[in-house]
C-alpha cells in the first residue's frame, strides 16, 4: 500500500495551493512600501524575521489576536486593489519538499471546473489568486490581455488554475480524476481508499496528516419530490444551447440560479424562477449587489420591467414533475394554492453540501451551520483556529473554508494554507 506523509483531498483553490507549499514553495516576509504604512506594527516584527514564515509561532500569534488567516491576508492584499507585484509583502523560495499527494476527482480548479460557461466571479480576479503566482505575472508569462482587478470569468480563471500544477512542478504528484471513497484509522494515522472516477480501479493509501480540502458541493442538493429523475429536469447549468425548448423553471434563489434565470432570459426564454424565500430577501441580495455585479445589476433591470418572459415565484415548493400526454408539467403550491406549468426544462440550482460520509471510525467530527450574503451555505468543522486542525481528530486538517468561522470566498481562507503547512512541517521537523 502506497504511503505519503500527507495526502490532500481536494484541488481547489483550497487544496491547490498546498500542494505548491507543500511541494517546497515557501513563503519568506519582503515587505512592502503599503504593508509597512498600513500595519507598521506588524512589519516591525515580522522584518526581524530570517526564517520562512511558515515556522511562525502561530498559536502565540492568535494569542496576541492575529489569526493566521488574517495575517497572511493582508501579506497578499495589504489594499484590496491591485496597482504593482511589489505590493505583496511576501516573497516564495524553492526548497525542499515534503513527501505529498494531492488527490482530486476532476481537474484542479475545484468547482470552477463545472460552474456555467460565462459566469463570472463575485470578486476581482486577483481575489482568486494565490500570492506565489500572482495573476499579474500568469498574464504577464502567458501574454494575455487581462485587468486583475475586474470580475474574471471561468475560462480565464481555470486557466489560471490549472497552469499552475505545471509551473511549479508539482504534476507527478497530484492525481485528477480520482475520487476518494473512504477514509478509514490506520496505525500509520489515515487510510483512504479511492476509485479512478469512470472506472472500477481502487487505490489504497495511507498517510500520517490529511488534509480535508472536498469544498462544498459534494453531494447536490435533491428537492426529493416525484418526477426529479426525468430526462427534462437536470441539476447543473451550462449554457442557454444546452435547452432548446421554450419554457424553463429554474429552481433555487441562490447566486447560481440567479445566473441561469438571468443568462436564460437574455437568451429569449420564458423563465419561471421558482423559489422558496420571501421577495424581501430575494430582493435584498439583488439591491445590495447591483451597484458592483453587471450580472445583479440586469436581473434587478430584468425584474424592474415585470415583463411577463420572467415571472419570480415566491415562497413556492415544488410539489411533482411529471411528463403528461401533451407535455412536461411542474405542479407548485404557494399559501395552499396549486399551480401546474407546462414547460420545457426544469433546472435545479439548489447547491450542494460538503460530504464528511467519507469518515468511518472516528469520532463524529463536530459541525457548525456557515451562510453567507450570497446563499451559499454549509457544514464548516470546528478547529484549532491556529492550525485548522480538527479539535477531535489529531492530524485531520480541514482545508479552505471547511474549518469554522471562515468566510466563504478564496480571499478570506486561503490564508490558512500557511498555518496547516507550517504546523505540518513544524510537526515533522522540517523547518529549521
Ligand atoms: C457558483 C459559485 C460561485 C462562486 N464564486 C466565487 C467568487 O466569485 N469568488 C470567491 O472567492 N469564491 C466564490 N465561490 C466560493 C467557492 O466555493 C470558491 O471560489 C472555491 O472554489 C472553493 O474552493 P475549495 O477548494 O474549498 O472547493 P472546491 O472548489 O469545491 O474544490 C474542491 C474539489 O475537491 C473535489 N472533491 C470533492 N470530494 C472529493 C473526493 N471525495 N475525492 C476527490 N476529490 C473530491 C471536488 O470535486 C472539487 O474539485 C463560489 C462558489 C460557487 C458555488
Amino acid at each position: 500500500m502506497e504511503h505519503h506523509t500527507v495526502i490532500i483531498v481536494g484541488g481547489g483553490p483550497a487544496g491547490l495551493p498546498l500542494a505548491v507549499v507543500l511541494g517546497g514553495w515557501h513563503p519568506y516576509y519582503r515587505g512592502s512600501h503599503i504593508f509597512t504604512q498600513r500595519y507598521p506594527q506588524l512589519a516591525d516584527v515580522l522584518c526581524q524575521l530570517k526564517h520562512t514564515l511558515l515556522k511562525l509561532d502561530f498559536k502565540a500569534l492568535l494569542r496576541q489576536g492575529i489569526p493566521p488567516v488574517d495575517l497572511f491576508r493582508l501579506l497578499h492584499h495589504p489594499r484590496l486593489k491591485f496597482l504593482e507585484l511589489s505590493q505583496i509583502a511576501l516573497d516564495f523560495r524553492p526548497e525542499e519538499s515534503i513527501d505529498y499527494l494531492l488527490i482530486t476527482q476532476e481537474e484542479v480548479g475545484g468547482l470552477w471546473n463545472n460552474v456555467p460557461q460565462n459566469l463570472l466571479t463575485l470578486s476581482p480576479g486577483q481575489w482568486m489568486e494565490f500570492p506565489f503566482y500572482p495573476l499579474a505575472q500568469h498574464i504577464k508569462e502567458q501574454g494575455l490581455e487581462l485587468d486583475v482587478n475586474a470580475l474574471i470569468n471561468k475560462q480565464n480563471l481555470l486557466h489560471y488554475y490549472h497552469r499552475i500544477p505545471d509551473r511549479f512542478a508539482q504534476t507527478d504528484r497530484i492525481h485528477t480524476h480520482e475520487k476518494v471513497t473512504r477514509i478509514e484509522p490506520h496505525e500509520r494515522g489515515f487510510l483512504l481508499t479511492s476509485r479512478d472516477v469512470g472506472t472500477e480501479t481502487t487505490h489504497r493509501y495511507t498517510c500520517k496528516y490529511l488534509v480535508y480540502a472536498v469544498g462544498q458541493r459534494c453531494i447536490p442538493r435533491q428537492l426529493n419530490v416525484p418526477g426529479e429523475e426525468l430526462s427534462f429536469v437536470v441539476d447543473h447549468y451550462n449554457r442557454p444551447e444546452d435547452f432548446p425548448g421554450k419554457r424553463v423553471v429554474v429552481v433555487g434563489g441562490g447566486r447560481s440560479a440567479d445566473w441561469a434565470a438571468t443568462e436564460l432570459y437574455d437568451a429569449g426564454k420564458q423563465i419561471y424562477y421558482v423559489m422558496r424565500q420571501p421577495f424581501e430577501r430575494h430582493w435584498r441580495l439583488i439591491s445590495d449587489s447591483r451597484g458592483g455585479l453587471p450580472y445583479y445589476a440586469r436581473i434587478a433591470e430584468i425584474m424592474e420591467s415585470r415583463t411577463d418572459r420572467f415571472q419570480t415565484l415566491y415562497r413556492t415548493h415544488i410539489q411533482s414533475i411529471e411528463q403528461g400526454k401533451a407535455g412536461s408539467l411542474v405542479t407548485l403550491t404557494r399559501d395552499g394554492q396549486e399551480q401546474v406549468l407546462e414547460i420545457d426544462h426544469v433546472i435545479l440550482e439548489i447547491g450542494g453540501t460538503a460530504d464528511y460520509s467519507l469518515f468511518e471510525g472516528f469520532p463524529p467530527l463536530k459541525l457548525v451551520e456557515k451562510y453567507d450574503n450570497y446563499r451559499f451555505q454549509l457544514h464548516q468543522a470546528e478547529t484549532h483556529l491556529h492550525n485548522y486542525e480538527s479539535i477531535n481528530i489529531p492530524n485531520l486538517y480541514m482545508g479552505g473554508y471547511l474549518a469554522a468561522g471562515l468566510g466563504l470566498v478564496v480571499i478570506a481562507m486561503h490564508g490558512t494554507t500557511y498555518a496547516i503547512a507550517g504546523d505540518i512541517l513544524q510537526k515533522e521537523g522540517r523547518i529549521l
